[in-house]
């Protein structure tokens, strides 16, 4: 396709759109909509977020100043529940990202059988660069100038990219202190101390484990020595390095904004955890450990020879510039989105399978859900209760996608969005149009 042709513009080749997240979301989805062949107006009912609010939340600095900071909470679909989704705190935060992202928790709260929606919130800020008692003030007030859009029959926010449950502490906190009533359930990924559940820090990673052993299973692979390479060293990817570890795998590289650092031997992942906890969370200067290696390119981290690829950083980390140098036999998505529309084109055509985001990742909201039961019901259940549960949800998804796939003939992350949106698209009509 050629575009402009004027003298003062000569002819362009088209390459591809600009990547933007909700961009890549849209295109997933309207591929999806044509394999389930669904009609225009089932299309109009669940494509576009229903909700979008932005506020711009003023925080008084620790030297007294007041800054501003823009914020969002994007509601993409109420029809199987109360919307569910995290806020996100990265200096990258916008519209597009958070509505992509809130689109993306719909589906995965379907493909996982949980009765809820989704959604996301999003604040501008890099968390790094405040203090807790700044972060503190944060939090609250974004549940403060957004409260009328919260509650746990509404919309319950959990941790995210730059969130932790102390955040959430706050927040619910927050939360009561307004309405007046002991609502726990209103947020999830909160302390133990005050409502959390067990097993939810490690929720998500534990549920990338399950995915990828049932992975295993169903295609005859044994787990033990497979070779690892992680990016991105936050909740979900440290849990997923250690919980790999811990099942047999050898992890070889992790990374994070510091850079990407390699032992063909393995990483001791208790050891990086530690250092990166005493070293404001970051892994820097982690080369200095007998055996590893600092990649003179961080990016490089996504383009070693290992069995398990795992992506848990950010967005848009796999895009047509390098997915053809990609060479892991099995990518498993940590992170939402990391792979961009024409990548997985790519790696599809290269024969590397995909265990999608909106399944592979779904295990931090599977126990978000598990957590607001708890929260409801006021009872309190064992960590081994817990992950017992969220196996047999993960495994009974894991299922589903993969069926559909070999079924249909189709990408395992199509698969996901056709299984997940045809369940809202039925909860939709099952419930008709208001008025
Ligand atoms: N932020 C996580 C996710 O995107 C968890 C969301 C939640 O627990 O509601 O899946």
């Amino acid at each position: 396709m050629l575009t402009g042709n004027t003298p003062e513009q000569p002819a362009r080749l088209y390459t591809e759109p600009p990547i933007t997240a909700f961009g890549n979301a849209s295109r997933q989805f309207d591929q999806a909509a044509h394999v389930l062949g669904l009609t225009d107006n089932q299309i109009a009912i669940v494509k576009l977020p229903r909700l979008i609010v932005q506020a711009n939340l003023p925080v008084k600095m620790d030297d007294g100043r007041i800054r501003i900071f823009q914020a969002f909470r994007v509601q993409h679909n109420k029809a199987r529940g109360p919307a569910k989704g995290g806020i996100r705190f990265h200096p990258d935060v916008n519209l597009d990202e958070v509505s992509a992202l809130a689109f993306w928790m719909t589906v995965k709260c379907a493909v996982a059988g949980i009765p809820m929606g989704g959604a996301k919130g999003g604040v501008v800020v890099d968390p790094a660069g405040l203090s807790v008692t700044e972060l503190e003030r944060l939090s609250r007030r974004y549940v403060a100038e957004l409260i009328e859009f919260f509650g746990p029959d509404v919309d319950v926010p959990a941790p995210d990219v730059g969130t932790n449950a102390q955040m959430m502490g706050w927040m619910m906190d927050t939360y009561i202190m307004h309405t007046r009533r002991y609502t726990p359930a209103a947020i999830t990924g909160k302390p133990l101390e005050i409502g959390g559940s067990a097993g939810r820090e490690a929720a998500a990673a534990r549920g990338l484990l399950f995915n990828v052993q049932r992975w295993a299973q169903r295609t005859g692979h044994h787990l033990r020595g497979m070779t690892v390479a992680v990016q991105g060293f936050g909740n979900v990817g440290s849990w997923s390095a250690r919980l790999l570890a811990a099942d047999g795998c050898r992890v070889v590289a992790i990374s994070d904004i510091s850079g990407a650092y390699y032992n063909p031997d393995g990483i001791d992942v208790e050891a990086a955890i530690g250092h990166a906890r005493a070293n404001r969370g970051i892994l820097a200067s982690y080369e200095t450990k007998p055996g590893v290696k600092k990649l003179d390119d961080a990016m490089h981290v996504l383009e070693l020879p290992v069995d398990i690829l795992v992506p848990a950083a950010l967005e848009n980390q796999i895009t047509v510039k390098n997915a053809g140098r990609i060479r892991a036999r099995l990518i498993a998505e940590g992170a939402d989105g990391p792979i961009t529309y024409d990548a997985d084109e790519i790696l599809n055509q290269a024969g590397i399978p995909v265990i999608p985001d909106i399944l592979c990742n779904s295990g931090g909201v599977t126990v978000s859900y598990l957590e607001w039961v708890q929260n409801r019901i006021g009872l309190f259940w064992s960590e081994e209760r817990v992950n017992r549960d969220l196996e047999e949800i993960m495994d009974r998804a894991f299922d589903a996608v993969y069926e559909t796939a070999q079924h249909r003939g189709i990408s395992m992350r199509m698969a996901a969005f056709v299984v997940g949106i045809e369940l809202v698209v039925r909860a939709s009509e099952a419930r008709g149009l208001y008025a």
